[in-house]
């Protein structure tokens, strides 16, 4: 059956040029994807841990070579500057799938755990099995690592992959498509649906075996739900409105270097980006004269020597400057970039990088997630206030906590709601994949990278093994003279202090009773 593709125009969100004309995915095609995916499945899942990780080690040695190749691929498509493309998007992909290498064989093969002794001459395990036909579904801010990481941890895990890429950037949708196909993945392992909202939605109703979804929250529900109703497990990773906080004995400069890479570095379309900055009030204005001038001198653009590229998605552009609207009509007050007034119009999406004071949470600025160039900062006078206002959200991805004192840190960083914390730094949790990686609140469901990340994609079966040769058990038929015996062995074995000879006796005597009987 010819099959009837949609053209589907490409433009650059830095340049406003059109620069690609693509073939959409038909939704007629979705129930030969999930086919050809469970037919891929039969000898994928089959296959050694190690003969995978030689496919997953070739996609890594590809994308070394075409590193630079990728990179602009990504700066085009998004218009965030190469610089970012490289060291945040690609190289945690790259680096994932060294973790992947060196640690899937340990975190995927049968694990021994220890048996209780009530369970006395048994062995017990955990086998770790693939679940079948994963579906990933991924945004635009980071679309290589966003689509990439959780695919590598499925197939990983003997799981074949039907991924959805982000309309948005389709362009790299279709570089990670032709990557795979490059490093040779067997036939039906990992396929892609290039497309938008619907045919996102038809793949979730196609009852894939795991939903992997990354985006916000809106969506997340929805996927939520489908996923519900079918009894689908699923991990959301979804939207954040990070907190900053700042003591007095921080290291200034630093604090400002980090707030001001923290919030802008993508133009500030970062789950995890500094969405709001709380500083204690004696360090305050000095924090946020440092802060100004140095965001006056960030260069726009998209050139090797600038630092802010240009937003990504026309819609998120609209939602920013809601959020100005509305924090400026309440009071704030503008102390860098300019009001959504005055930005460029034209086909694109440059914002420039905003300071705002005088804000509070009655502004969706403070407690709505902004996704944009944008960052509110507060004095704060105690502990108690700064904890308080940091987790008065909906949200908890991440946040972080700027001091000299160890113990404060401690302190502050414990009672924070969040999916991470970081000290002295931020959102920089997501790039070691030894720590887990996920939301709280409405910021998600569930944990990915590290083992957990491979796990994820698998279900647990347990494993009891007996050498069988006993011809029964103390707790199977026939019941007869048994219960006064195991009321007193349980007794014996569970109070304070274990009464290991009455323990042995009742135990003996137990055996004896299983063998009379059966006589
Ligand atoms: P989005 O929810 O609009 O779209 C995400 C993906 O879902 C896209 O591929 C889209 O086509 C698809 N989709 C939309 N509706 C669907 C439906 N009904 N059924 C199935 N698929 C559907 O999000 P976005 O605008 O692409 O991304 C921005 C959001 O993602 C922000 O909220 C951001 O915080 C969040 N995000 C979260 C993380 C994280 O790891 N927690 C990382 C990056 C981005």
């Amino acid at each position: 059956m010819e099959e009837l593709h949609t053209k589907w125009e490409v433009y650059s969100p830095a340049t406003g040029e059109k620069i690609a004309e693509l073939d959409e995915t038909p939704l007629e095609s979705i129930p030969h994807l999930y086919t050809k995916s469970r037919q891929a499945f039969q000898t994928w899942s089959k296959l050694p841990i190690k003969e995978r990780l030689q496919y997953l080690k070739r996609l890594r040695l590809l994308m070394v070579n075409k590193m630079d190749e990728i990179a602009e691929v990504i700066s085009k498509d998004t218009g965030k500057v190469k610089i970012e493309a490289l060291v945040a998007d690609i190289m945690p992909t790259i680096d994932a799938i060294k973790h992947i290498e060196k640690h899937a064989m340990k975190a995927l093969s049968r694990q021994k755990v220890s048996t209780p002794l009530m369970l006395i001459g048994k062995k017990s395990y955990i086998d770790y099995m693939p679940r079948g036909t994963v579906l990933v579904i991924s945004p635009w801010n980071y679309p290589l690592q966003l689509a990439m990481v959780p695919i590598l941890n499925a197939l990983a895990g003997g799981n074949t992959v039907i991924a959805k890429p982000s309309e948005v950037t389709p362009l790299v949708g279709m570089c990670i498509d032709n990557l795979f196909h490059e490093a040779g993945f067997p036939e039906g392992t990992v396929q892609f649906a290039h497309g938008g909202k619907d045919l996102g939605a038809s793949l979730t109703e196609q009852k894939p075996d795991y939903i992997f979804f990354t985006g916000s929250v809106r969506t997340g529900k929805i996927i939520g739900e489908v996923a519900a109703k079918q009894l689908i497990p699923s991990t959301l990773e979804l939207g954040g409105k990070d907190p900053m906080i700042v003591l007095r004995d921080a290291n200034l400069e630093r604090a400002v270097n980090g707030a001001l890479w923290g919030a802008f570095t993508n133009s500030g379309q970062v789950c995890m980006s500094v969405e709001r900055i709380y500083v204690e009030r004696p360090v305050y204005k000095e924090f946020l004269s440092l802060l100004k001038e140095k965001a006056n001198s960030l260069k726009q653009g998209t050139r090797l020597t600038d630092d802010i590229g240009s937003m990504t998605f026309p819609a998120q552009i609209d939602i920013v400057a809601g959020h100005l609207e509305d924090a400026l009509n309440k009071g704030a007050i503008l102390e860098s970039g300019t009001s959504p007034n005055d930005w460029k119009t034209g086909q694109t999406y440059f914002i420039p990088p905003t300071i705002l004071s005088n804000v509070n949470h009655s502004m969706k600025i403070m407690k709505e997630e902004t996704f944009g160039p944008v960052l509110p900062v507060v004095p704060f006078d105690t502990e108690e206030e700064v904890v308080r206002l940091a987790n008065d959200t909906e949200y908890g991805l991440n946040s972080s906590v700027w001091t000299k004192d160890t113990v404060k840190a401690n302190r502050v960083a414990s009672q924070l709601v969040t999916g991470a914390v970081t000290i002295n730094d931020v959102l920089i949790t997501v790039a070691n994949h030894y720590l887990p990686f996920g939301g709280t609140k409405q910021s998600g469901i569930g944990r990915y990278h590290g083992e957990q990340g491979m796990r994820i994609f698998c279900h647990e079966k347990a494993i009891m093994k007996d050498n069988g040769k006993k011809n029964s058990e103390i707790q199977w038929y026939p019941y007869e003279g048994k219960y006064t015996k195991f009321l007193s062995l349980f007794q014996h074995y569970f109070s304070e202090k274990t009464n290991w000879i009455q323990f042995g006796k009742e135990y003996l005597q137990l055996i004896k009773i299983s063998k009379e009987k059966r006589k």
